[in-house]
């Protein structure tokens, strides 16, 4: 039996579906997972990583620098500091677009003590001078300073502790060749399956003390787009309907009925996926048609289909990529409730 919850007062004032870190998110601390053990899912990178960590600490050595890339919220961030923690070392936080001189990075850089990990998010999006400074602190652990204007300046080398360098980026292609180049682990996060999702929503309810049947578990874990961070901020939106409208215990129904009322469809697809797709549809004939014009059709932009909306659509096979731009399938046809035109009839 589905619940109806009709319109909730003050839902969605932000998006849901987005793996976006959003101000809800940053309450959501207590859920990251610190160690490795309690890390579900992405068991290659995991396996990989417990082996370097290991060989590492055996031999005293900081760990080689790490990149890690994959789409938003699926647990670079959490992952920096859980290699962090099983070393034992400092964790130090910034992102590409932060760090705005070189001047700055050398200043994070100077201050690290021995070991300490520096953890770079957004790193495809540090701008090219202060990535020059980069090189040689990742190669040889020293900086090159420049001291004084035009015939008489001059360059001195600054010593650095030995330091790990974790990057995350969602675009690993946008990386420069040679900073790539100096990374000595590169891992790549998965979009997690449905179980693995169930476990994660099971853990942060147990965290948050709220009742969940394996059912209502599953329900959240198919709908959140194989991202840990959606699933977090569902099952957090879920509880609200749960106390407010349902006793308080999350079961499928209640799951089902206010994920439907937050307008998140059984596959997990809001409104801008079911816009992009329509939109293929009604103005391309299902494509191909490349990003930038389909984002200017529908008024959204362009790196935020790219980097959140269509890793998943292509996952469960509603959009391909082909070189000439993006296509929906006959699936995408089909969950929206339309016709699929087929394969043009030749008459010759
Ligand atoms: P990213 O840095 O890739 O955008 P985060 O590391 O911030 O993602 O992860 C988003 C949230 O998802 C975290 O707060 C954490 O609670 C949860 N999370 C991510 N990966 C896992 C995992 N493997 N197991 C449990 N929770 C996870």
């Amino acid at each position: 039996m589905a619940i109806d919850f009709g319109q909730m007062p003050g839902e969605a004032a932000e998006p849901l579906v987005t793996p976006a870190l959003t101000r809800e998110d940053e309450a959501e601390y207590s859920l990251r997972p610190r160690y490795l053990n309690e890390y579900i899912g992405q068991d290659k990178a995991k396996g990989n990583l417990e082996v370097f960590i290991e060989a590492a600490r055996l031999r005293s050595e900081p760990l080689d620098h790490v990149l890690l890339y994959g789409p938003p919220g699926l647990g670079k961030t959490t992952l920096a500091g859980i290699i962090a923690n099983e070393m034992g070392v400092n964790l130090r936080v910034t992102s590409g677009p932060a760090i705005d001189k070189p001047g700055d990075l050398a200043a994070l850089l100077t201050n690290l003590s021995e070991n300490d990990i520096l953890f770079v998010d957004e790193i495809h999006r540090m701008n090219r001078a202060v990535e020059e400074i980069l090189y040689p602190a990742m190669e040889d652990y020293a900086i090159d300073i420049i001291i004084g204007k035009g015939p008489s300046a001059n360059s001195i080398r600054l010593d650095l502790p030995k330091f790990t360098l974790i990057g995350a980026t969602t675009r690993a292609g946008s990386l420069s060749a040679p900073l790539r180049d100096r990374f000595g682990v590169n891992l790549r996060l998965e979009l997690y399956t449905p179980e693995q999702l169930a476990c994660i929503v099971k853990r942060s309810a147990g965290i948050l003390g709220v009742p969940i049947e394996e059912t209502g578990a599953m329900e959240i874990a198919r709908r959140s787009r194989g991202t840990p961070r959606i699933a977090n901020r569902m099952l957090r939106r879920v509880r609200d309907f749960a106390q407010v409208r349902a006793g308080g215990v999350i079961t499928r129904e209640v799951a089902d009925s206010a994920l439907t009322a937050l307008e998140v469809d059984h596959m997990g697809l809001d409104n801008i996926d079911r816009r992009m797709l329509k939109a293929i549809i009604d103005f391309y004939n299902g494509g191909p048609v490349g990003l930038d014009t389909l984002a200017a059709t529908i008024n959204e932009d362009t790196v935020t289909l790219e980097d959140m909306y269509e890793p998943y659509l292509l996952q469960q096979g509603f959009l391909t990529r082909t070189p000439r731009g993006r296509c929906v399938t006959p699936y995408a046809y089909e969950h929206l409730h339309m016709t699929y035109p087929g394969q043009q009839q030749t008459l010759f």
